[in-house]
């Protein structure tokens, strides 16, 4: 059900004010916790519609308000009541599939992670995300009809148009479906999807690694390899959703053939997998990438080695990227990250030499800080998309309920 779709026309009084609400929820779930003065001057309302909001919306349990001092003079802080609807995000990869529930301040309240084959079927995949939500929730003691949105990542990319699975994708079972609306279907709320890339890139970019950066490149070298490109705050998709495709880039047209069909991409040299294989003949096939990271930091050549040259051949890339879409920050995450300088210095050292000089020279090259949590909390923060006006509408037709305790603290604040 799309929310949107039941708004009165644009300029009628009951929609600015819906608007306004709007707006102002829009500045808590960014924010956290805000005084109403902050509120007026963050959302250019005037400050007695705020203080209307605030009171209207405190009413019918959505937001809380508590007593507070700002700039020495007594102030009423503003926040979203955690009883007024918690967030769901899954984030699916090559082999593992976790979900979290989170309140509407981003604050992951419950988590839970399996291992999932990577060719199971699409239903058995929604019907484990579903068995997990119930679990979760009930281990929060939280009702499911407070949950307000999901939010999902994948392992390849989605259409922008179509919300189709495009391939190649790390799951093939899903290619070719509309995720969201079967998501939607089975989890009973609005579900929004996207490429886990680009959900690591959100999430730097608003607590992570990102932070301060105009325009970014997030890398996810891991088993697959992708990257996220957000642009001026925005996520840059591209017209059919593709953007930032940096593994399926040709770095030798004889090479061994991809996934996607053509030879010599990226990711058949740098993907997890690969580097493991190079390894396998004289260390077993029993290591991790962390086991990897271990041992070149203890000194073993081959480890080194297999680190440094994914290193180089992702600058190379890297390189490119720079040259054509010239950003302020690149960001190394996923599996790689871990082997922090072992990659990033060759990947530097690559970007230097292969980039134009002024591309090269304005970009800075850090390593991920989220971890393994960037691909959850980017889903969290598409699941709130649009969570306002179902707050909204909910609130409109809800019995006036006890304003939550809790208090709720902005993640990474
Ligand atoms: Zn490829």
């Amino acid at each position: 059900m799309e929310p949107n779709s039941r708004r009165p026309s644009p300029g009628s009084p009951t929609s600015l004010k819906e608007a306004n609400q709007e707006r102002l929820l829009e500045a808590l779930r960014f924010a956290g916790t805000m005084t109403q003065a902050e509120l007026a001057r963050f959302t250019g309302l005037a400050p007695s519609t705020v203080s209307n909001i605030v009171r209207e919306l405190t009413a019918s349990g959505l937001l809380r308000v508590s007593p507070t001092v700002s700039h020495g003079r007594t102030a009423q802080a503003v926040r979203l009541s955690r009883g007024a609807g918690v967030l769901v995000a899954a984030d699916f990869g090559h082999r593992h599939l976790t979900v979290a529930i989170a309140d509407l301040a981003y604050e992951v309240l419950g988590l839970e992670r399996i291992e999932l084959d990577w060719n199971h079927r699409v239903h058995d995949g929604l019907a484990e995300v579903d068995r997990m939500v119930d679990a979760l929730l009930a281990s929060l003691g939280i009702g499911r009809e407070l949950v307000v949105g999901a939010g999902m990542g994948l392992p390849a990319p989605i259409d922008v148009r179509t919300g189709q699975v495009g391939a190649p994708s790390q799951l093939p079972g899903w290619v070719g479906v509309d995720a969201a609306a079967l998501a939607a279907e089975r989890l009973g709320v609005p579900v929004r999807v996207d490429n886990d890339a680009n959900l690591g890139a959100l999430a730097e970019d608003r607590w992570g690694a990102g932070r301060g950066a105009r325009n970014l490149a997030y890398l996810k070298l891991s088993d697959g390899v992708g990257a996220g490109l957000v642009i001026r705050g925005e996520l840059y998709q591209g017209s059919v959703g593709t953007a930032g495709e940096i593994g399926h880039a040709t770095m030798n047209e004889f090479g061994a053939l991809c996934r996607c069909g053509n030879r010599g991409c990226l990711e058949t040299m740098v993907a997890t997998s690969a580097l493991l294989a190079q390894l396998a003949p004289h260390h077993g096939d029993e290591l991790s990438i962390a086991d990897v990271v271990r041992l070149a930091r203890s000194g073993d050549v081959a480890c080194r080695r297999v680190l440094e040259d994914a290193g180089h051949h992702v600058g190379v890339a890297v390189a490119n990227l720079c040259n054509v879409f010239n950003p302020d920050r690149i960001i190394v995450g996923g599996e790689l990250a871990q082997a922090e300088e072992l990659v990033t210095d060759a990947v530097r050292r690559a970007v230097h030499r292969q980039g134009i000089p002024s591309a090269a020279q304005a970009v800075e090259l850090v390593t991920a800080e989220l971890g393994a949590r960037s691909q959850l909390l980017g889903a969290l923060v598409i699941a709130s998309d649009g969570a306002s006006s179902a707050l909204l509408a909910a609130a409109r037709t809800a019995e006036p309920a006890e304003p939550a305790d809790a208090a709720v603290a902005p993640l990474g604040t």
